[in-house]
């Protein structure tokens, strides 16, 4: 099995940039196990990997020996110079001739700047390739026995951001969300939750919606914690929930709370470690 290109003129750009290129990969949500035979596969062939913060760096078990490993997360860093220093390295790379994998957690191209990285490259004359991940929103509440268009509950999910670059920027119309009907999973929400909680409020959404989070999907150190809208906030602060962590709001994360009670009885009744997040599961 070769890995077939899946955007326009790789063949083309390669012959410009002699032979180099750039895969953006999608990770998945951390267990590795969750990584697609052709993330696995682009991995394998890379000269350069840039890795980001959030993936797990079990997957580099499919690299090369002589692989160069950059670490390129962003957490304590200049975001956008970082970005600018990302692109000019990965272009570089690429120029020299090298096949070069930006690896992301989750899918590349939600909430990964993937989108921007893409034209980027694509203006700089760089064959690209993007192969997809399994994304966090959709692991997550997984993961929190939760189906975001559980036929009972929602015709409909909405991926949203819950962290806004510029707080006089309001990007995110929550009143509107609240009048969705549909299942809100929310990426970096945590910071913001009290907002989001008081947004959706105001727009109407009912206080007794219930609502998970879920931290560190699918890794063993993954945390549920289950609540209502009008109680959001508190819950995250109770239970300490941090970042990384996917909010699920809705009718269907109602299930969240038989599956995280669930999960604590069966960690109660065993003597042993703590049971990973996928033997709750199954056990679920
Ligand atoms: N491209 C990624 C999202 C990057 S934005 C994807 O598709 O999953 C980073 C946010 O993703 C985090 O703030 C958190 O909200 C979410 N996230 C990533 N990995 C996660 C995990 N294992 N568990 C819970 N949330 C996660």
């Amino acid at each position: 099995m070769s890995l077939r290109p899946t955007t326009r003129g790789p063949s083309r750009a390669s012959a410009r940039t002699g032979g180099g290129r750039v895969l953006l990969v999608g990770a998945g949500p951390g267990d590795p196990e969750l990584l697609t035979l052709k993330a696995a596969r682009a991995i394998g062939e890379a000269d350069v990997i840039l890795i980001d913060d959030l993936v797990n760096r079990a997957v580099l078990e499919h690299a090369r020996g002589d692989v160069r490993v950059v670490a390129v997360g962003k957490r304590g860093g200049c975001a956008s110079t970082s970005q600018t220093f990302i692109e000019r390295l990965m272009v570089s790379e690429a120029q020299a001739g090298r096949t070069v994998v930006r690896l992301k957690g989750g899918d590349p191209f939600l909430f990964g700047r993937g989108g921007e990285e893409l034209s980027r490259l694509r203006k700089a004359g760089i064959a690209v390739e993007v192969i997809s991940g399994i994304t966090s929103g959709l692991a997550a509440p997984m993961a929190a026995g939760v189906s975001v268009t559980h036929r009972d509950h929602s015709p409909g999910v909405i991926f949203v951001t819950g962290h806004e670059k510029d707080e006089t920027n309001v990007r995110v119309d929550w009143a509107l969300l609240a009048r969705s009907g549909l299942t809100l999973v929310v990426y970096m929400g945590v910071a913001n939750a009290a907002r989001i909680q008081q947004r959706l409020i105001d727009g109407g959404l009912r206080a007794g919606t219930p609502v998970a989070a879920i931290q560190n999907a699918t890794l063993p150190s993954q945390r549920i914690a289950v609540g209502t809208l009008a109680t959001l906030a508190e819950t995250l602060t109770r239970e300490s929930i941090a970042s990384p962590a996917i909010l699920v709001i809705g009718e269907a994360a109602r299930a969240a709370s038989a599956h995280a009670a669930e999960w604590a009885a069966s960690i109660a009744d065993s003597a042993a470690p703590p049971v990973s997040s996928r033997q709750a599961a199954r056990a679920g």
